[in-house]
């Protein structure tokens, strides 16, 4: 029998992803979201416009599902997150606890939870040095304000569910995932596709503004890496939270560089003080992906960022926004 998933956040950046990979291993998938992807059409074999704060949105969408993967989230940048905590608290407070009980009502066995770095403690990330951090780093909790209290409370949430409710649940804690197909203009863009638009932008010579010093530092994982990793989680019997980043830390100031050179561009920086910047320094640590899923991500940050830049400016371009070479503005 073929197996029926729900991917919810369906018309997001990796929600978008993860479908097309499920459909690719065999799954029959239903997607839901507010909106449709926005750069290319679903390949879900089913796929519904719905509020998932609702609860009978929430019953709708679980109903005949096998396994449950939950993505939809009110989500951005540093500058979104940063700015609209209530907003996020209240949303994804209700789109997820709404979902994970639909799930229990409906008899659905595996439920997959989306949680993020924001998780763990502002104590451990004041150096830019990182070191990079364990899952067991999570507590004591003094996690990201509004989003990352969210997340780590739906953590426990699904433990609560697995333990009492005897249903299978999963939990991923993203690091920084980037690729083609994401967001990168409007303010709910995170850094590297902000640095590919902005750069895109720019001419030859041009510069570019950059929040804080740019000497805060972050890992990137590239999409497919994520969506593997997803996978191979779903499939483990590993009930914790576990990472899911690459470990390799790099400035925003080194992302600039990396992106310009990819772009053949020389790129002068602006760096903006009066914007927020996050922790000062953040890492993952992979010790126990590669001991749970006996794997980790294989994509370099020059290749990610490579077909990330390719996309925004492919993007920009097809939106005549691209800059002649005569200009010489500030993107
Ligand atoms: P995204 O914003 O592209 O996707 C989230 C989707 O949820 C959006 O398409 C949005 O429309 C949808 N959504 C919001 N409110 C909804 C509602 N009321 N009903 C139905 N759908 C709704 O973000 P993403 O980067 O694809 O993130 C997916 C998940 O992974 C989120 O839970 C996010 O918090 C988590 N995460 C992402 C990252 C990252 O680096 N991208 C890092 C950590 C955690």
């Amino acid at each position: 029998m073929q197996k029926k998933v729900l991917v919810t956040g369906a018309g997001g950046f990796i929600g978008h992803h993860l479908t097309s990979y499920l459909v690719d291993r065999g799954y029959w998938v239903r997607g839901v979201d507010v909106k449709n992807p926005e750069y290319e059409p679903t390949r879900a074999h089913d796929f519904h416009l719905l509020d998932l704060r609702r609860w009978d949105n929430c019953l709708q969408a679980t109903a005949g599902m096998d396994e449950v993967y939950a993505l939809a989230a009110e989500m951005g940048g540093i500058g979104f997150i940063e700015t609209n905590k209530a907003v996020i608290v209240r949303d994804s407070t209700m789109i997820n606890m709404h979902t994970i009980e639909a799930s229990r009502v409906n008899g659905v066995q595996r439920f997959f939870y989306t949680s993020s770095a924001c998780i763990y403690p502002g104590y451990k990330q004041r150096e830019a040095n990182a070191t990079a951090l364990k899952e067991e780093d999570a507590y004591p909790a003094d996690a990201e304000d509004g989003y990352g209290w969210e997340k780590l409370y739906m953590e426990r949430t699904c433990r609560h569910y697995r333990e009492d409710f005897g249903l299978e649940t999963r939990t991923v804690r993203f690091h920084n995932i980037f690729g083609p197909l994401g967001t990168y203009d409007g303010g709910r863009e995170k850094s590297p596709a902000a640095m590919c638009r902005k750069i895109a932008l720019a001419p030859d010579g041009g510069t570019i503004d950059v929040w804080g010093d740019g000497l805060q530092t972050r890992s990137y994982c590239y999409i497919d890496d994520c969506v593997e990793g997803i996978y191979r989680l779903m499939r483990s019997d590993y009930p914790h939270p576990l990472n899911l980043g690459q470990d390799r830390l790099i400035s925003v100031n080194d992302l600039v560089g990396m992106v310009a050179k990819i772009a053949g561009k020389t790129i002068r920086r602006r760096h903006d003080l009066t914007k927020p910047q996050g922790v000062r320094g953040r890492n993952s640590d992979n010790s126990k992906l590669r001991e749970v899923l006996n794997w980790e991500p294989q994509v370099s940050l020059e290749d990610g960022l490579t077909k990330t830049y390719s996309f925004i400016s492919g993007e920009l371009e097809k939106a005549n926004r691209l800059p002649s070479r005569a200009t010489s503005a500030v993107a």
